[in-house]
């Protein structure tokens, strides 16, 4: 398989040999698809210079030339997780390879870096009978001069070299990736059923929580307490593969987490954030699994917002200023928490995942003497704790809350959960005394039902470019999007794991800024959107050089975060 045809080894040869030498921008006649005998190089895009962003390639294959049994990508399912472990495979073989060759980016073959999660990106794509690869080549120059023999042996003989190490069956870890597969397979079977069970979050004993440390989301070495669930809540499945696991089940409701300080509540609280994505065998949180709608939700002030009704949590603000459709250019802790729920469930979370540490204490709570103090007719919110219940008896919406102080919390619980040295206690029952013993004397505050499950119908998104404007829109890292000349602050959007999946959302906007035409609500556009990812792929997300490989899916609830994060949305 390493030996080309005969007419793309010629090409390129004879094409490199013209070259050789000549100035940088003579790469550019490499541009084009060259038949090899096992697969089709494409030469997407040459970059401009040495040092800037590198070239654009990619391999197509037909997938029964890489000989990969159909059973391991026959449903979705199986498909991202087979992606995925294609990825890990030509990632790992890249590792210790000769990436010198002159100036700049010269010699470098690189492909997108997994984290720990699964989920579908842009780099390995299985569909249409084709494995796609994108990756990326610093075409070799010394100084600005095309560096010809250098260029053919990276791409006569190192590609189709790693090709065949990473993209054919026969030499996979073929043990693996079954159980890559059948790991997969597993946790959509526990989530299906937790779907059935009323289960919004399942964490299994043995699981390890905990982190390397606030940079690195591997998991932490030694000193790590695995995860032990409490009897009264332990739960046991059996698995499509034969095995079964036994952990920890969250019921649908609201459930406390509480507990001393430094007794891993927010360690706890965290790996459910991250249980709506399925991490990798190793991770340990491989069986931490969390309802896929499930959204983190935190103050964020100075946050912009747009048109958002959050007139159940707060009213009557001083001068009169209207919010059930709020506009501010900087929330306040509890009015930008109040958005951020809003939001999430105008996108379809039926989980909130909260945590004192980073919520307004005036959003969740006013105890009794407050209420004494200061009048309810002079204060326009409405506090959490007077709202959580009817979230979920009106809405379905489940609250999942870590609280170390607010005892008044107690009262409006199904579940509390007490953390001990990082091992979990169910405490529900002790909790019933407490409240029947001190009760917390205040009064409830909510002042009739909910209203109707916000939807918005999006006018724009910004100023839509002229042609000819230099406008995009791209990621410029995970948390920080630019759109024009406009920053798009992601920093409290906490489950986006990937810097991938904020350039596959930085795509999404600029699409959406297309789209939105004052009659399809923001839920709408981002669904139809994603649906078309999941049939045509990321080439759905293709810009005007083509799809990059350095794209991750993002959830719905995370493009709509950033959509609602932008200056220009206008709400009809
Ligand atoms: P809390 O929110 O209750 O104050 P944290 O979750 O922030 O506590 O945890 C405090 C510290 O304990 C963190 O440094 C965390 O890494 C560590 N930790 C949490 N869970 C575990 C565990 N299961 N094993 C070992 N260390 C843990
Ligand atoms: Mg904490």
């Amino acid at each position: 398989m390493a030996t080309q045809t005969q007419s793309a080894k010629e090409d390129l040869r004879r094409t490199l040999e013209r070259i050789d030498g000549r100035g940088y921008p003579a790469y550019r006649d490499l541009e084009g698809t060259y038949r090899f005998e096992a697969f089709q190089l494409v030469i997407e895009h040459v970059q401009s210079d040495p040092f800037a962003p590198p070239s654009r390639f990619r391999v197509e294959m037909g997938l029964d030339t890489t000989g990969i049994p159909e059973e391991l990508y026959a449903d979705p399912v199986r498909r991202t997780a087979m992606e995925d472990f294609i990825l890990r495979t030509a990632h790992q073989r890249l590792k210790g390879w000769r990436q010198r060759r002159g100036s700049g980016k010269s010699g470098l073959i690189e492909i997108t870096e997994p984290s720990q999660v699964v989920i579908p990106r842009s780099a390995v794509e299985i569909g249409h009978s084709r494995l796609t690869v994108r990756f990326v080549v610093g075409l070799p120059a010394r100084g600005r001069t095309v560096l010809g023999r250098q260029a053919q042996e990276m791409i006569l003989e190192d590609i189709p070299a790693w090709v065949e190490e990473s993209f054919l069956w026969k030499s996979m870890d073929q043990n693996n990736a079954r159980d890559h597969v059948a790991l997969a397979v597993d946790q959509a079977a526990l989530r299906r059923w937790m779907a059935e069970e009323k289960v919004i979050a399942f964490v299994a004993d043995g699981a390890i929580l905990p982190r390397e440390s606030g940079q690195s989301d591997k998991p932490m070495g030694r000193g790590a307490v695995p995860f032990r669930s409490p009897e009264s809540l332990r739960r046991e499945v059996r698995l499509p593969s034969g095995r079964s696991v036994a952990g920890m089940a969250i019921l649908q409701g609201i459930t406390l987490i509480c507990g001393g300080g430094y007794h891993g509540k927010s360690t706890l609280l965290r790996a459910l954030e991250q249980g709506v994505y399925n991490h990798i065998a190793g991770d340990g949180r491989e069986w931490v699994l969390t309802d896929p709608t499930a959204v983190k939700i935190r103050a964020e002030d100075g946050r912009w917002v747009r048109g958002v009704d959050i007139s159940p949590f707060i009213n009557d603000l001083p001068y009169g200023k209207s919010t059930d459709q709020f506009t501010t250019e900087s929330a306040s802790g509890a009015t930008s928490q109040a958005a951020n729920i809003m939001e999430a469930v105008e996108i379809g979370a039926a989980t909130l995942l909260i945590d004192e540490d980073t919520s307004a204490t005036n959003f969740m709570i006013r105890d009794a003497r407050m209420q004494a103090l200061v009048a309810k007719e002079h204060e326009p919110i409405t506090p959490f704790i007077d709202r959580v219940r009817q979230l979920f008896d009106e809405w379905g919406v489940s609250t999942v809350l870590v609280v170390g102080g607010a005892g008044d919390y107690l009262d409006v619980a199904d579940a509390v959960i007490a953390m001990e040295s990082y091992i979990p206690k169910d405490v529900t029952e002790e909790a019933r005394r407490v409240v029947e013993r001190f009760p917390s004397g205040r009064k409830a505050e909510a002042v009739g039902p909910l209203p109707a499950k916000p939807v918005r119908k999006v006018r724009e998104l910004g100023r839509r470019p002229k042609p000819g404007d230099k406008w995009k829109v791209e990621a410029k890292d995970e948390h920080l999007i630019l759109y024009g000349r406009e920053r798009v602050l992601l920093q409290a959007v906490e489950q986006l794991v990937e810097i991938g999946q904020t350039r596959a959302i930085a795509a999404c906007l600029r699409i959406l800024t297309e789209r939105a035409d004052g009659r399809t609500s923001l839920a709408e556009l981002v669904r139809q959107l994603l649906a078309e990812m999941d049939q045509k792929g990321f080439a759905a997300l293709a810009g005007p050089r083509g799809c990059p490989g350095n794209l991750a899916m993002p959830r719905p609830h995370e493009v709509a975060a950033a959509v609602n994060r932008l200056e220009g949305l206008k709400i009809v």
